[in-house]
């Protein structure tokens, strides 16, 4: 079959693995259709391949390197109602899901300051991964912030990759060593001196929205903002 022709190409792929990293992410690896390629930052649209949910497309992120031949994603399962992650939060190896094409316009263009909230992590992990193993993370700093220390995914990685610049904010929890409040617009004129460099957001859109606000007001200049459009 010629899949160029096609409007929308799907792949169903098979799970290869899956666990939970905390109380509600679930790590799932996933077989990597031939000659699939993404960009680290990208995502695609999945679905469970089940007959009553393969209607049901939703996105998510990329956390693999590109030369890795599987795909990994980190899913935040939302139990509290019946949408697609809950159902992935049932759904383990051996079941196959569907997958489109890669989109999206979270790239890197050079050092900068990574500010992420939750889940919103997952296009960042796949571009520190990237660099990491490509020797070239150096001159970048993550801002993330969870409810709780339990929250953060790949906290050991993080810290591996990342050491000093690596920032964690808790919204919920005090926590000796780590700074316990809200990223708000005090919070960036603290803690960034230097508002000229690249800015990368990800998290929920009102996140995304106020912190943009924030860093424009601060003298950040719109073409030096990516986030997901
Ligand atoms: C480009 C992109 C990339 C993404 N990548 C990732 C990723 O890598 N990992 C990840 O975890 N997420 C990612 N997301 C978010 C992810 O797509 C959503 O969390 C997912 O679509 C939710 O699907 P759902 O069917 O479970 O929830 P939906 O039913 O679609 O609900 C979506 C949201 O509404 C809320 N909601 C709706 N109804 C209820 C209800 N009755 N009770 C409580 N809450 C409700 C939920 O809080 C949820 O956030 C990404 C989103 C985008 C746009």
């Amino acid at each position: 079959m010629n899949q160029t022709k096609e409007p929308m190409p799907a792949y169903t792929v098979q799970i290869l693995e899956s666990s939970f990293l905390n109380h509600d992410v679930k790590r799932f690896i996933v077989e990597k259709p031939e000659g699939y390629h993404f960009i680290p930052g990208q995502a695609t649209d999945v679905a469970i391949n089940l007959p009553e949910w393969k209607d049901q497309l939703r996105p998510f992120t990329f956390i693999s390197l590109n030369d890795a031949p599987y795909l990994e994603f980190a899913v935040k399962i939302y139990d509290e109602h019946d949408g697609v992650t809950k159902q992935l939060g049932k759904t383990n190896a051996g079941a196959s899901l569907i997958l489109h094409d890669p989109f999206g316009t979270i790239h890197y263009k050079g050092p900068g300051i990574f500010i992420a909230a939750g889940a919103g992590l997952t296009p960042f992990l796949a571009i520190f991964r990237e660099l990491y193993h490509h020797k070239m993370l150096q001159g970048n700093t993550l801002i993330l912030s969870n409810k709780t220390s339990e929250d953060i995914i790949y906290p050991e990685e993080l810290i591996k990759m990342l050491g000093a610049n690596f920032i964690n904010v808790f919204t919920r929890e005090g926590v000796i060593g780590f700074i316990d409040r809200r990223i708000d617009r005090r919070y960036l004129v603290e803690t960034i001196r230097d508002f000229s460099g690249n800015f990368y957001i990800c998290g929920p859109d009102l996140f995304v929205k106020e912190i943009s606000g924030y860093l424009l007001s601060l003298g950040a200049s719109a073409d030096t903002l990516v986030f997901e459009k």
